[in-house]
């Protein structure tokens, strides 16, 4: 028979010392005569976070729609992508107040990636537009493909290098689901 004590004092050393992502939940002690028997429920981290995420919005689709890093509720933008009025963006998060900005400047930053989207964008377009018209000569043609994909583009690019900034390289701002719920229950 496996001795129990064992197992329960393994688990809660590899618990303690993070080898085992494992969430003790409860932990019972029963008398039998004069034996202490300890009980000890437990669950893996792993298990129980997948139940609870299906919950919430995945990120890449709260990043797809503009929400809040943090809440995955709140907008970050004033008006939707394709709307003409306000492509502006919002100083804090209406649901749970983030500061979108952290620092001042921050959105700088948000430049490098947006140029990274531009690059590519240019390549796309003035390959795609040498496969359909098998043009050399004309440097303009090049050049009005170019213009007009970074004209039209320019609204993605700019709401989208501030997801991607706020979404994947801020750490600070990561989903938290405490705030995801107390936002929900804010809005009813
Ligand atoms: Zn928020």
């Amino acid at each position: 028979m496996v001795n129990f004590y064992k197992v329960v004092s393994y688990l809660r050393l590899l618990h303690e010392t993070d080898k085992l992502p494992l969430i003790i939940t409860d932990i019972y002690r029963i008398f039998v005569g004069k034996r202490i028997i300890e009980v000890v429920v437990f669950m893996k981290e792993g298990l129980n976070m997948e139940k609870s995420e299906l919950n919430w919005p995945s990120e890449f689709q709260s990043a797809l729609k503009g929400k809040c890093p943090r809440c995955r509720t709140g907008d970050m933008f004033e008006g939707p992508l394709l709307s003409l009025s306000s492509k502006k963006m919002k100083r804090v998060c209406p649901c749970c107040d983030l500061k979108f900005e952290k620092e001042p400047g921050y959105f700088y930053v948000a430049m490098y990636v947006s140029y990274v989207f531009v690059v590519a964008q240019l390549v796309t377009a003035c390959v795609g537009t040498y496969i359909l018209t098998k043009n050399l000569d004309s440097p303009w043609l090049y050049l009005i493909v170019a213009v007009g994909v970074t004209i039209i583009l320019a609204p993605f690019n700019y709401r989208y290098s501030r997801i991607v900034l706020l979404y994947w390289m801020t750490p600070q701002f990561k989903f938290k689901p405490e705030w995801y719920k107390r936002c929900m229950e804010r809005l009813g």
